[in-house]
């Protein structure tokens, strides 16, 4: 996917100016606010507009591992992740583009070593498409926005919806909730 032939001459710049701002300001975690990441212009928690970049755009742009599995359909190895048994309350978020995944109270100690939740934040938060790599007839998870690989579905998931999102931590950005400030004393 991705092969759109968008014009990229003005990235290096807005990627200088982005870089910028978000090195003078720290990401906040108001949500809805747009919150951008250091040399990823097309990073943006609060858009989900489709992208549609070709994989030279992203080489550029994304940590190599992220790439990798993102734009190469990798897969990280089981209990390996930083987000397989992390808990908290907050939003996953795709680490390539910023689009809303998964709210944390659909994820769920699955056990298989990879970060796994029961629905998406919404419909339209991923698509899906037939795999059958490896031998195997499974159904890939791609982000809704910009196409990127996260993983896979399965059917042995827990109520009320019995899916398992089986998904790769290193592509998933978890951004915690903001909590409301302390009443004055
Ligand atoms: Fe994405």
């Amino acid at each position: 996917m991705g092969t759109g032939g968008k014009s990229i001459g003005a990235v290096p710049a807005l990627t200088l100016l982005l870089s910028f701002m978000a090195c003078a300001q720290a990401p906040s975690q108001v949500p809805g606010r747009t919150i951008t990441m250091a040399g990823n212009p097309y990073y943006n928690e609060s858009d989900s507009t489709p992208l549609d970049l070709p994989d030279s755009v992203w080489r550029k742009v994304l940590d190599p591992e992220v790439y990798h599995i993102a734009r190469e359909k990798g897969t990280e190895r089981a209990f390996t992740g930083a987000l397989w048994d992390h808990e908290g309350i907050g939003r996953y978020h795709c680490a390539a583009c910023g689009n809303m995944l998964f709210l944390a109270d659909s994820k769920f100690a699955s056990g298989c070593g990879w970060p796994s939740f029961y629905r998406t934040e919404r419909e339209g938060s991923v698509r899906y498409a037939e795999d059958r790599s490896h031998g195997m007839v499974r159904t890939e998870v791609l982000c809704g926005r910009c196409g990127g690989h996260l993983g896979h579905v399965f059917d042995d998931g827990p109520p009320p919806t019995g899916k398992r999102y089986c998904m790769n931590s290193a592509v998933l950005r978890f951004r915690p909730q903001a909590t409301a400030p302390e009443p004055p004393r």
